[in-house]
């Protein structure tokens, strides 16, 4: 078991307190989901879904990612985008959060105010459990956040805000129960711009970014925008299976996962079973 941090019992989860680097608020709650607890599918939109576990209360980890100060709402998914104190050895660390993105937020409190005017949030909207309007808010503040990285030219800022529209098209969908097209479009567009300029942090990522945009333009009924990203795999598996014939170490086990997933949820894109988000079919 870590030391470095306060375990809550049957909690599959634990907490961290963080500090602001805005405003140096110090009772900022940080969750991490312990390894081997909740077992996880990805959906068909490859948002990880939580399985029951015997041993541990069930949480929703997809709404614990983003980590916020309710104070200023400064908003990150990683401790390092935060200062601390590591208990274990009292050696403090400050954020690694982009300078640009600080001082932007430093500066800018009223746009900051303006990405939550819809949402009711209070100081204990961001603690565990949050409510849906602290999850729904937290996403905003998490997008907003990536759109400074695009601004600011950080590389994979449009990877990561796709990855969070995905995610709050999820949860939205979860907690009203309506197809909110709006998310989706906007994920699709980041990931269009994603593949354009070739901005995956790895690779690999090329593939995931070519399924993703095959499932949401299938969702969205755009079948020739789908189709076209089907292609893009077939022609990356011929390309990288040229390669491997005169190169051993290129492996086609990536892109044959993708390709199949791809093309067997375009095969059953009629069964409405495959769109169900909170229970994930086996598309491989
Ligand atoms: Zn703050």
């Amino acid at each position: 078991m870590e030391k470095d941090a306060t375990q809550i019992p049957t909690s599959p989860l634990l907490v961290f307190d963080l500090e602001c680097p805005i405003c140096f608020n110090v009772k900022i709650k940080n969750y991490a989901l312990k390894a081997k607890t909740l077992p996880s599918r990805p959906n068909v939109f490859e948002v990880p879904v939580y399985e029951e576990s015997p041993k541990f209360s069930h949480v929703d980890f997809n709404e614990l990612t983003q980590t916020v100060c309710y104070h200023c709402f400064y908003t990150g998914s990683k401790k390092s985008d935060f200062n601390y104190v590591d208990p274990h050895t009292q050696s403090r660390s400050y954020s690694e959060a982009n300078k640009k993105i600080i001082e932007h937020w430093q500066k800018n409190p009223k746009e900051i105010e303006n990405v939550l005017m819809d949402c009711f949030i209070n100081a204990s909207s961001f603690t565990h459990p949050r409510t849906s309007e602290g999850v729904i808010a937290s996403y905003k503040l998490a997008i907003y956040k990536a759109g400074l990285e695009i601004l600011y030219k950080i590389p994979y800022g449009n990877f990561k805000r796709a990855k969070l529209y995905i995610k709050l098209y999820y949860l939205h969908n979860m907690y009203y129960k309506n197809f909110n097209k709006e998310y989706l479009i906007k994920a699709a567009e980041d990931l269009e711009e994603v593949f354009r300029t070739s901005d995956f942090p790895e690779k690999s990522y090329e593939f995931e970014v070519c399924y993703l945009l095959v499932a949401i333009n299938t969702r969205l009924g755009e079948d020739g925008k789908a189709g076209s990203y089907i292609k893009a795999l077939d022609q990356s598996k011929g390309e990288l299976a040229g390669k491997a014939k005169d190169n051993p170490n290129i492996n086609l086990q990536d892109i044959n996962k993708w390709l199949s997933k791809a093309k067997n949820l375009w095969q059953s894109r009629t069964d409405p079973e495959v769109w169900k988000l909170e229970k994930p079919l086996n598309l491989f």
